[in-house]
């Protein structure tokens, strides 16, 4: 291969599958999610290839019915992320010397495996473990992840190709290092596929990597450890540890071999850790990448020329789908007075129809909150609003843990423009609604702008021109994905690539060259042909 410069496959989204209510697709992955079901999977750490046990099993219950054990995991201490630094610097040689085009080839068999034989499996684990009805889980664990491996191999040969130019004489080239040392993933729970990218696309660029998913989805880590493995990825470059995330992040981040960090998670915990970095900068062999994709409190705002039934539905998809538990997630919308209600109106006719519960039953289009602590943080900003002299709750409120942690579809209306629920990132299907005289539009701008500290997604809607150009220059700095006449969720790789700045993030665009810029460490070389062979220049005249 390395006597070739090859071209990879031109990289295409995944086409999403419809699941239809009787459609062979649909029977396939109910049935697969069945028997997932009725399995106790043992889910041991991965170190090197091997499969690490412990005494300290974890049970594992799906949200939707808490009493109900799919499975166990092995948890592991600071031996095993020792074991796994260790490892991973071990397994670094061979990796680096490996030609990138091995390297495409692993992660592009890895996205046929999902796209083909392992497609049930990795929706039904997301299904299961994280509560995602079929068309969350399809669009998550399958077609993002499979588009982040063959989008990324793309980036990756397009950054390769980048060259410099060379002078009569000499030959410039640039050749793109992995980073000195190793990297550490550590990954949320509500993406499958931002788990599986963040650890993925650093070994695909040439590292190596301790991969520390969230507790709650190391259910379908597990699949995609499998599918890692049956795609050929060396043993020792991922190495996938269940530590408790403190403990693990103070090991890792002192090691003198630490070199990048890729995070995705809660701001409180990037910051933590952006900190304990700080503390050991003077420990590092080389400065460290630091990328974090963190919180959200992602804002609509509407014109007065809005299309009420797009508003309506953009709010209703975009606040409750996967129960508002997407970091891009409408979680405070901006409403004008003349237009106000009858939006509300067409979502209270939209949220009738809605049904609730688990997702083996396709129909449910919200399935449960992710754990008890998700549950009560959702109950408490309820009942607060229920209590509140400036909210009410106007849709929805109810909730019910019994079975499942259960939140229904709820609608805070405010009359306080910094009431708590449009401030704070609240991570569960709570939309609240500021409703503002249809004269306070600009004002209105600069509330948006100014509410919260998050800068993630964010939409207009207006079918007046002028007024999208004024939301569009107002709120320059307001979102890093940011939609007109769209709701705001459901960035599509290669598409519109997804991230945000203020404290939402170091805004790097996960599943972009950008991204991937970070896990890289250019090295440039100059050869000269017929070199000088006198000091003299000419201007000396000698
Ligand atoms: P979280 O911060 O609770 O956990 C993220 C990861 O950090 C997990 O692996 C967890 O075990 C680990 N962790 C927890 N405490 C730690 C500590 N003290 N030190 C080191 N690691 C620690 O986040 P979550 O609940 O899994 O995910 C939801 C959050 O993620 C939300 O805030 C959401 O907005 C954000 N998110 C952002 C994006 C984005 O692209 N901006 C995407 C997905 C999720």
């Amino acid at each position: 291969m390395s006597k070739a410069i090859s071209q990879v496959p031109f990289a295409q989204n995944e086409p999403i599958k419809t699941y239809a209510p009787g459609s062979e697709e649909v029977t396939k992955l109910i049935n697969t999610y069945k028997k997932m079901y009725a399995e106790k999977l043992e889910i041991p750490m991965i170190i090197g290839g091997k499969n690490i046990t412990t005494g300290e099993k974890i049970n594992i219950y799906p949200p939707h019915d808490h009493q109900h054990q799919v499975g166990y995991y092995h948890k592991g201490g600071i031996k095993h992320v020792d074991d796994a630094i260790h490892t991973a610097l071990h397994a670094k040689k061979q990796w680096n010397e490996l030609g990138w085009e091995h390297r495409a080839a692993i992660f592009l068999k890895a996205a046929d495996l999902i796209a083909g034989p392992y497609r049930d499996r990795i929706n039904a684990a997301t299904m299961i473990a994280q509560s995602k009805n079929v068309h969350q889980a399809e669009i998550d664990s399958a077609c993002e992840l499979i588009d982040f491996l063959r989008f990324n191999v793309e980036f990756m040969s397009e950054l390769y190709a980048e060259q410099p130019v060379s002078d009569a004489g000499i030959w410039n080239r640039s050749e793109y290092r992995a980073l000195e040392g190793f990297c550490f993933a550590v990954t949320p729970f509500n993406f499958t596929a931002i788990s599986a990218n963040l650890p993925a696309c650093m070994a695909m660029m040439g590292n190596v990597v301790v991969w520390k998913p969230s507790d709650k989805q190391i259910y379908s880590a597990h699949v995609i450890m499998e599918v890692f493995k049956e795609a050929g990825l060396p043993d020792g470059v991922i190495n996938m540890i269940f530590t408790d995330g403190q403990e693990t992040a103070e090991r890792v981040l002192s090691h003198p071999d630490f070199a990048g960090l890729h995070f995705t998670g809660s701001t409180n915990v990037f910051q933590g850790m952006w900190k304990m970095i700080g503390d050991n900068i003077h420990r590092y062999k080389s400065y460290p990448r630091i990328v974090g994709e963190t919180g959200g409190k992602d804002f609509v705002i509407a014109h007065p020329s809005a299309d009420i039934q797009a508003l309506a539905t953009a709010l209703v998809r975009g606040a409750y789908e996967y129960q508002g538990q997407k970091c891009s997630a409408a979680s405070r919308a901006y409403i004008p007075k003349s237009i106000w209600y009858a939006v509300k109106e067409d979502m209270e006719k939209q949220m009738k129809s809605i049904k609730i519960g688990s997702p083996e039953d396709p129909a449910h289009f919200i399935n449960a909150v992710i754990d008890k602590n998700a549950f009560e943080k959702c109950k408490t900003y309820i009942d607060r609003a229920q209590k509140a002299e400036d909210a009410k709750v106007i849709i929805g409120g109810q909730y019910d843990d019994r079975k499942g942690y259960f939140v229904h579809p709820t609608v805070i209306e405010t009359t306080n423009p910094h009431y708590e629920s449009l401030e704070q990132e609240i991570f569960g299907p709570i939309l609240s609604v500021y409703v503002y005289e249809d004269d306070q539009w600009e004002e209105t701008l600069q509330l948006v702008d100014n509410t919260s500290p998050y800068s993630l997604t964010g939409s207009i809607f207006s079918q007046d021109r002028y007024a999208i150009n004024e939301a569009y220059k107002a709120l320059e700095n307001a979102a890093g994905n940011f939609y007109i006449n769209d709701k705001p969720t459901g960035a599509v790789v290669g598409q519109q690539p997804f991230g945000g700045g203020r404290a939402s993030g170091t805004n790097d665009k996960a599943g972009s060259k950008m991204n991937l810029l970070r896990w890289i460490s250019a090295r440039s070389i100059k050869e000269t042909f017929v070199p000088a062979k006198d000091y003299k220049y000419p201007y000396l005249g000698l």
